[in-house]
């Protein structure tokens, strides 16, 4: 089988790999559809996220719906044949993380195209049962793939806890700062605000109902949106935006960060926090979000397929890579075809 795989900086060569052979409690599942992530782009363009560096030949790809073609005989959720949505994230299922259902903390996480893990843009992968999604007749295999980045939006309204009524304030018009949005709205947020520094993406979203949006560093972001924001997802990793955001949510509000701070030493001044008793808390990933994401986009209430900015063939990865890394200014989500 072909799989795309990463050498080295803006190296991405295909191979001919085995097909994996299914072991027990695992199905294989044959991938049709890829969405390429921030943080694929920044693997292929830079070899490294943090500390998690590129060492040795890497496939990418964690947004991944695809078919299942074999599965083992103790597998009851799915079946051949079956569409499905894989969860990227092998967890032990033992830990008290994993057993108290916040798996994603698991400390032996294997996390699709984190090093040394391969990800989704190969042919065939053998998953455990337990990751695997089925997907409505429905939906189509790129929903599907749209799915692991509608989890972590899902994940961090959870934690800002949106209400009827709440005004929400997101920094980063990225996918996820767009999908959190949404997903704010469709919990019944009564306004949303979206801060970006690039003017295409809050074109885009503020095409959304409800939405308003600033373009950052045209002054002190609270001086234009006031202090009232119930909620604020940081969604960008910038330590400027946290701090002009921090500064715009009111007293008891709830602030989520889920942007990846590539500068991991960010200055914040503490007694904002303490002033005004916010409380501010990680989101790592998801736990238990897929299910939910696959009722929500089944339910039409929320649309995604409009973030799909470009299509490829599998033949084509590199480029899709070279064009989402090339073209920030209008790339949202480029979408594999395998
Ligand atoms: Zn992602
Ligand atoms: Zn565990």
């Amino acid at each position: 089988m072909r799989a795309a795989v990463l050498y080295g900086i803006h190296d991405m060569r295909f191979e001919d790999r085995l097909e994996p052979i299914l072991a027990p409690g695992q199905v294989i599942v044959r991938i049709g559809a890829v969405g390429i992530c921030g943080s694929d782009v920044h693997y292929f363009a830079h070899g490294r996220i943090g500390p998690y560096v590129v060492n040795s030949p890497l496939v990418l790809g964690h947004e991944c719906a695809g078919t299942v073609t074999e599965a083992g005989p103790s597998v009851t959720s799915v079946s051949v044949g079956d569409r499905v949505v894989v969860e990227p994230q092998r967890t032990c299922g033992l830990c008290s993380e994993c057993t108290s259902g916040r798996y994603n903390l698991c400390r032996s996480v294997e996390f699709f195209a984190t090093p040394p893990y391969d990800g989704a843009l190969q042919e065939f992968m053998a998953v455990p049962e337990r990751i695997v999604h089925r997907l409505p007749a429905t939906m189509s295999m790129e929903q599907g793939a749209l799915i692991e980045p509608l989890s972590v939006a899902l994940a961090a309204c959870d934690v800002i806890d949106v209400a009827p009524g709440d005004r929400v304030l997101v920094t980063g018009a990225g996918p996820i700062g767009v999908l959190v949005s949404r997903v704010a709205l469709g919990a019944g947020a009564a306004e949303v605000a979206v801060c970006d520094v690039e003017p295409s993406r809050l074109e885009f979203v503020g095409r959304q109902a409800r939405t308003r949006t600033v373009l950052s560093g045209e002054g002190a972001l609270v001086s234009v949106i006031g202090d009232d924001w119930d909620g604020f997802v940081e969604c960008s990793g910038s330590g400027m935006a946290l701090n002009e955001g921090i500064a715009c949510v009111r007293p008891a509000g709830r602030i989520a960060l889920v942007g990846m701070f590539l500068n991991d030493q960010v200055t914040i001044a503490p007694t904002q926090l303490q002033a005004k008793e916010l409380s501010m808390k990680g989101v790592f990933r998801y736990a238990n979000q897929f299910p939910r994401a696959i009722r929500l986009l089944e339910s039409n209430v929320l649309e995604v397929m409009d973030l799909v900015t470009g299509r490829w063939s599998f033949e084509d990865v590199a480029k899709a890579f070279e064009r989402a890394d090339s073209d920030r200014i209008h790339v949202l989500k480029e979408m594999v075809t395998l």
